[in-house]
This record gives C-alpha cells, structure tokens and sequence, in this order.
C-alpha cells in the first residue's frame, strides 16, 4: 500500500492491489478444485540431439484449460500455486501424471532410454518427504528412475535441504538439470554446488541471439558449453526456433535442443520414440 504520495496515487495503489489479489485468490480457488478434480493436463516437448536429430527425452510442461474461461499461462499458475501453498499437490500430479503417460510410450526399435524431464519448483525440492514421494511416484508409474530427469533451478542450489535432496533424487538413480541457467543470481559459487548435477540447460534468452557473431550471447553460451565439459556435465539449449541457431549451438559443442524448430509441446498421445520427429538430416 502506497502511503504518503498523496490521496489519488493511494486510491490508485489500492485498487491495484485489491484487483491483483482478488484475481489471484480466485485463481486460486479454481486451482485448488481443478487439482482436486485432476484436471490438470500435461504436454510434452521433445528435446533432441543437436547432430543427429534424434529424440532423447522430453520434457513436461503444466497446462491447465479453465472451462468457459481458456488455458492459463504456465508460469501464471506455477506462481499462484506457489504463493499459496498448493505447488506441492500440483507437482504431484504433474509427476504422477507424466509418469505414467512416459512409462506407456511405445519405442519401437528396441530399447530407448528416452529421458522424461519434469521441473521442480524450490518450494517441493526443499520439502523434507519430496525424495521418499519421488520414490513412490517411481514405483507406481513403473518408470525407470533412470529415465526421470528433475529439473531445478540454480538458485535453490543455496538451500541446504535442497542440496540434500538432490544427493537423495541422486541415490534414487533419478538424474538432474539445472533449469534455466544462467538467469539466477549468476554468482560462481553456484558452480560449485553443480556436483550431483548432470545436465545444464541454457536458457532460451541467450539462444535468441546466438548468431550474432559480436553480440555476447554466442560467447556467454560458448562459456557454458566449456564449463560443462570440464565438469563433465551435459547441456541443453532451450528455446532454438531456427535451422540458424541449431547449427550455430552445434558448432559451439552443445550437443541438445529443445524448441520450436524440433516440436512444440503436445499431449504426446501419438508420440513415437523415436522416429517421426524432424531430424536434421534428413531434410
Ligand atoms: P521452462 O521449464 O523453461 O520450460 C520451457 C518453456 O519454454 C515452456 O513454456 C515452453 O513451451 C517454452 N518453449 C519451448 N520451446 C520454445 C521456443 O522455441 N520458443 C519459445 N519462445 N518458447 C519455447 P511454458 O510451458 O509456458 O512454461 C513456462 C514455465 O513455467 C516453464 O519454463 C517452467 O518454469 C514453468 N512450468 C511449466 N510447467 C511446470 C510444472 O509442471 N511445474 C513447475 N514447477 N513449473 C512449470
Ligand atoms: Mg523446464
Ligand atoms: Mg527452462
Ligand atoms: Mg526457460
């Protein structure tokens, strides 16, 4: 509440503010009925292999259609629910729920281990049952823990309980990814907290202007991909939307994408892994 700017600008604040919460309790409250009544969905988005264009894995993104009102944006329900306590029951079903869609995907072709990333907000990685719940989803859904990717993101890498989740998710056998990186608080002292992580995903933002030979974003990923090599760690690029960046990324020596040039997320009904997605070679 603004105070002392005089009557109108406090007029002003307060009417703000009383639409915003009562815009986000409501949301809330059809939240917390629609996770209730399991109607949330969950798409998938293929993350490939930036040299041959095959499918590894790919990663589950919340989607929630409000009847009569349309779909809510991701990162506007993410928030609510994590403003109001409801991101732990909504975590669960988003990874109940891709779990059981991955461990039924058929893979022609003999075995593929295709990695099914699902992101974890701070607030379910530091709550002390997250590893033991991880566990049970695992056991139920009948996936491989070893095709479970949980993706974080840095900043939560300060918060000792989340540190021992991860050595926990570790012991499981599950496997992890630093959401996001590079947009945290981009202090190197994260980098030493990377040990027990096994993926870096470079955020979309530093993808946008990756050929742009003078512009820093080429060298910031550049950078990336070199610190994940001399930690032996494996990198994604979020967000590559054109032939350009791909090869750009690939000749910088990230070895993954994931973006709309490969696939937009989908329901992931008809997905075959993994032939049947654009390979880069064969166009
Ligand atoms: P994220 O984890 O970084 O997911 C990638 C986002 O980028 C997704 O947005 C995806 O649709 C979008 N995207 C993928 N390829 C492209 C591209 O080529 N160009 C552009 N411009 N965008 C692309 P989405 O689904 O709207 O999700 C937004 C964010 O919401 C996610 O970012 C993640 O932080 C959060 N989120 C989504 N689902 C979940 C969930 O189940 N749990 C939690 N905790 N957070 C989630
Ligand atoms: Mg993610
Ligand atoms: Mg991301
Ligand atoms: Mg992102």
């Amino acid at each position: 509440r603004a105070k002392g700017h005089g009557r109108d600008t406090v007029a002003f604040y307060e009417v703000g503010d009383q639409e915003r919460v009562a815009r986000s309790l409501e949301l809330e409250g059809a939240l917390r009925l629609a996770i209730e009544r399991q109607e949330i969905d969950v798409h998938f988005q293929p993350i490939v292999d930036l040299g041959t264009g095959a499918v590894v894995g790919h990663e589950a993104l919340v989607r929630w259609t409000r009847p009569g009102v349309g779909p809510v944006a991701p990162i506007e329900l993410v928030t609510v629910a994590e403003e109001s306590g409801l991101i732990g029951r909504l975590g669960h079903l988003v990874l109940t729920t891709a779990c059981r869609r991955a461990a039924a995907w058929p893979a022609p072709g003999g075995p593929v281990t295709p990695l099914l990333s699902v992101n974890v907000s701070p607030r379910q990685l530091t709550d002390p049952g997250f590893v033991g719940l991880v566990a049970r989803v695992l056991e139920e859904s009948g996936l491989a823990p070893e095709h479970l990717c949980c993706e974080i993101t840095e900043t939560v890498l300060v918060d000792d309980r989340a540190m021992g989740a991860i050595a926990g998710l570790k012991a499981l056998g599950v496997t992890l990814a630093i959401d996001d990186f590079g947009t945290g608080h981009a202090s190197l002292d994260y980098v030493r907290r990377l040990s027990g992580i096994d993926l870096l995903k470079v955020d979309r933002s530093f993808v946008a202007g990756i050929e742009d030979a003078r512009g820093h974003d080429r060298a910031i990923v550049a950078a990336v991909v070199a610190l994940a090599a001399s930690l032996g760690l494996d990198v994604v690029a979020e967000g590559v939307e054109t032939p350009g960046q791909a090869a750009a990324l690939a000749a910088l020596g990230c070895r993954l994408g994931q973006g709309f040039l490969f696939g937009a997320p989908g329901p992931g009904d008809d997905l075959v892994i993994p032939s049947g997605l654009p390979s880069r070679g064969g166009r």
